[in-house]
């Protein structure tokens, strides 16, 4: 334990869905009507390491650095959620896993 290093990162996943929900009606143009929305969770967010918008899911992980093996299981969020607020919890985890 005393030689443990131990690094967080993040990253982003593109779900399928749209923002903007699915058509269920058969108007040729812009309409106000229901539409589906199949992917209710996902969320828009920055990508810093691509620098872009991804509207889906960030994975939050700590690792130990000579492995790269995960210290405990990753967090799901959604996009919009940043690395720092999730490794604060993370990091918690991990110290109340190590000391049981
Ligand atoms: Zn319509």
């Amino acid at each position: 334990m005393k030689n443990l290093s131990v690094a967080g990162d993040g990253t982003k996943i593109k779900t399928f869905a749209s923002s903007y929900g699915k058509k269920i009606c058969s108007c040729e143009g812009p309409c106000n009507h229901p539409r589906i929305f199949s992917d209710r969770d996902a969320r828009w967010g920055w990508d810093s390491f691509h620098e872009r918008w991804v509207y889906g899911y960030g994975i939050h992980a700590l690792v130990e650095v000579k492995s790269e093996l995960p210290l405990i299981l990753p967090k799901l969020t959604g996009a919009n959620t940043h690395d720092g607020v999730v490794g604060v919890n993370l990091i918690r985890e991990a110290i109340r896993w190590a000391t049981g």
